[in-house]
């Protein structure tokens, strides 16, 4: 075996990945691989995509040195990247968008998506706004529910956002909806999965999508001068770390470090540690082989984190692998540390992460002040912070909040009161 496992081979990383799905997925899956190959190759397409990301997602996104933070930690010199800067917030548009303009050019004019926080669901919605498809997204009914804000953001783009009522009404449920909706209209519909799992071709296209932050970091360190000693990402699924290393995996150097959901403990149901926990165990799920946090039957665990984007019970099959080898090292940060490394990045920098990238902060935190002052230790800032308002300001100011969130409450119904009076009397 190996050290480099850069790409699949026949759709496997090592014992992972691979293509678990009902016959009906077969064809789907077969005529999308083919479509992503000969695309992936097409002159006109790349010309396409790159005009997109320039003017649409916004990218290049910067690479910055973070001096302050740097002084403080007193070791390695730290750079973030910023793909909280990508249109929509997040690096998940790369995602979105690469697998729509795909799906155009196959011929397909519907979209579908599963999404668990709503952050994909928003992406693809945006990106099927852009370019001109149908879009309906699969979301558990419980997380339509938590994650208003993003469903009020989808349907502003026009989507259909389908509660999904079977199980537990969580992710995993809208992720078997969708396969279901699939498996019935292969002709005019694509499903774009959201993170770098799945059944193959997914985790290498959504990785090849992704690969735009590891190709920007490797031209930006190299016109800098800018000797990378260490590169650290949150983990979900695994989309934006696996796009963040990919030009760096079958080199020796940097050190490339992956940061799980340490959440409020170690016990089960406390975190979502698929590499670092546990109660981590190889399984196949969702159409492919990885780690998983599963119970001794096979059964998916309940996870846990402060932020919605990394509590996926599994990680993406080609990081299951590189952890395997020790290419990639696996840690972990509790949501404790993700708030303080919120904080710490917000008030010295004027950078507010995401709580899914303030895991990669916290690691970078820890690690910095054992680097040496000459190599660069660069974050991956995934998405930036607004989106969890929701989240921290109940952490970090509860009183306020709660008054605010009263008084919002008065005003829609007093202004009710009015618009019904205004009604009954016209
Ligand atoms: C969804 C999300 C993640 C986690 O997903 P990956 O596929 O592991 O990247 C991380 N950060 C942000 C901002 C997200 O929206």
């Amino acid at each position: 075996m190996s050290q480099s496992i850069s790409k699949s081979t026949d759709g496997f990383f090592d014992i992972y990945g691979g293509r678990y799905v009902a016959e009906v997925l077969s064809r789907p899956l077969e005529e999308l691989s083919k479509a992503f190959d000969y695309y992936m190759k097409d002159k006109a397409f790349n010309e396409e995509l790159d005009t997109i990301r320039r003017d649409y997602i916004g990218r290049e996104t910067p690479l910055y040195f973070a001096p302050t933070a740097t002084k403080i930690l007193g070791g390695a010199q730290i750079y973030i990247k910023l793909e909280g800067l990508a249109n929509t917030g997040a690096h998940k548009i790369n995602n979105a968008i690469g697998q729509c303009l795909l799906a155009k050019k196959m011929g397909k004019k519907r979209i579908i998506a599963e999404t668990g926080a709503g952050q994909h669901g928003l992406a693809t919605a945006a990106a099927c706004a852009k370019l001109g498809l149908d879009c309906t997204v699969y979301m558990g009914e419980v997380d339509v529910r938590r994650q208003q804000p993003n469903v009020a953001a989808m349907e502003m783009y026009g989507a259909k956002v389908r509660a999904v009522t079977s199980g537990s009404r969580t992710l995993k449920d809208a992720v078997n909806e969708a396969m279901r909706d699939w498996a019935s209209h292969p002709d005019d519909t694509h499903y774009v999965l959201g993170s770098a799992l799945g059944p193959y071709p997914f985790p290498d296209m959504v990785r090849e999508f992704q690969s735009v932050i590891g190709k920007e970091i490797k031209k930006q360190a190299m016109e800098r001068g800018i000797k990378i000693g260490a590169m650290v990402a949150c983990v979900g699924g695994g989309s934006n770390s696996i796009g963040f290393f990919a030009p760096f995996i079958n080199e020796k150097s940097p050190r490339l470090i992956g940061v799980e959901a340490g959440g409020v403990g170690d016990g089960i149901g406390e975190n979502a540690a698929r590499m670092t926990g546990n109660a981590s165990r190889e399984g196949i799920m969702h159409g492919y082989k990885s780690r998983f946090l599963l119970d001794e039957d096979g059964q998916a665990l309940p996870t846990r984190s402060i932020s919605a984007g990394l509590d996926y019970c599994g990680i993406g099959p080609q990081l299951a692998a590189l952890g395997k080898t020790g290419r990639v090292e696996f840690t972990s940060a509790k949501d404790s540390e993700a708030l303080e490394a919120l904080s710490f990045f917000a008030k010295n920098e004027g950078i507010l992460f995401a709580l899914e990238s303030a895991h990669a902060g916290a690691a970078a935190i820890k690690l910095a002040p054992t680097m040496s002052k000459d190599e660069a230790l660069i974050i991956n800032m995934s998405g930036r912070g607004d989106k969890d308002v929701f989240i921290t300001s109940p952490v970090f100011r509860k009183e306020e909040w709660l008054q605010f969130l009263h008084a919002e409450i008065d005003r829609l119904e007093s202004e009710k009161d009015i618009h019904d009076a205004k009604l009954m009397n016209a």
